[in-house]
């Protein structure tokens, strides 16, 4: 989808992390990682321990913050809090809903910390999606899962009538997901990544791409144009700049394919407008005419000029409307102190 103007629908994240909006600035991990593995283990599984529920909340706020100020009005988040998963997603959904961005929530459930951990966050998105809340079944991957809780996972998704959110196959690692998952998918399951799947995967559902996230962990380009599920564009928690994400799902399709053409990345943005259609009812003002993926490709730092989620006026002349912002950044401050001090102790 081109635009030939200078608005756009609301933009949409399609694979958020928005717990790590208090990672940056963290202590170094004990030993520099070596890999994907070492990353997950020294980095994103230290973290995710160390999270309580303000952390998450103030966490959650400047992530919807900072999307905002990009012009991205839908998230959908993959959270893991093992030790505060009661509630979790409820925190999350609030603090969206105070800075006016639309969130899809679910929690990343995952045997890493036994049966009764697996247990407690398959409880905490039945909890959060049967009380009316917005999101889907969020699964780590399944590398950390016994084919016991990805069957549970599967089936209280059908239930719901929501789909599966799951990492797949994103280093090699998980390259045995497929052969896992293949008779539980369906087509609203999201499939993260899917760097290390073969061409016929045989899974159903859309899978997320992440180019920067994928290059920073130095986990191989999935090469997502030889795919025939619906691809949609994520920043895996590295912000929600999706005209960014954009960019450089483009150049890196390009690296791999001189022919590639910036529609193919435009048409992964654009994914997340049936994953979320929402976000086709809000609006955004860009500083750049138009806003076509040629343009745009070539393009860095346009900014959006005003965002409107639901008919309101919720970003204008540089600032958020609804939320203090600078208050937002000083408590997420504070909380990225508390967080980083229980980083030490571990
Ligand atoms: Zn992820």
């Amino acid at each position: 989808m081109s635009n030939l103007s200078n608005t756009t629908p609301g933009l949409v994240c399609a694979h958020h992390h928005l717990y790590s909006s208090l990672a940056r600035g963290m202590p170094a991990p004990p030993r520099t990682p070596a890999g994907f593995t070492d990353i997950l283990e020294l980095v994103w599984w230290r973290l995710d321990r160390a999270l309580d529920l303000e952390g998450i909340r103030w966490s959650a706020m400047l992530g919807a913050l900072e999307a905002l100020e990009r012009g991205c009005t839908a998230v959908i988040d993959h959270h893991e809090s093992p030790e505060a998963i009661e509630g979790s997603l409820d925190v999350i959904a609030e603090a969206c809903a105070e800075v006016g961005v639309r969130v899809d929530c679910a929690y990343g459930v995952t045997d890493r910390h036994g049966p009764e951990g697996a247990r407690r966050g398959l409880a905490e998105n039945e909890r959060y999606l049967r009380a009316g809340g917005r999101g889907r079944v969020g699964v780590h991957a399944a590398f950390t899962c016994t084919d016991e809780t990805l069957e549970s996972a599967a089936g209280l998704a059908a239930e719901l009538g929501v789909g599966v959110h799951i990492h797949v196959a994103e280093g090699e690692t998980d390259a045995g997901a497929a052969d896992r998952l293949r008779n539980l998918t369906a087509d609203d399951w999201l499939l993260v990544h899917g760097v290390h799947l073969a061409d016929d995967h045989g899974l159903t559902g859309t899978i997320v791409h992440n180019p920067r996230s994928n290059m920073n962990n130095s986990v191989g380009y999935s090469r997502p144009a030889r795919f025939t599920n619906p691809v949609a564009l994520g920043s895996d928690g590295i912000g929600a700049d999706m005209l960014d994400e954009f960019r450089v799902a483009y150049v890196r399709h390009r690296e791999d394919d001189v022919t590639a053409s910036p529609e193919a990345a435009w048409s992964y943005l654009a994914t997340g407008w049936d994953l979320f259609p929402e976000a086709l009812g809000d609006q955004v003002t860009w500083s750049h005419d138009p806003m076509d993926p040629w343009h745009l490709a070539f393009s860095p730092g346009v900014s959006p000029l005003q965002v409107e989620v639901d008919g309101r006026v919720v970003w204008a002349d540089g600032s958020a409307t609804r939320v203090d912002a600078d208050e937002i950044r000083a408590r997420a401050a504070e909380e990225a102190v508390r967080l980083h001090a229980r980083l030490e102790e571990m």
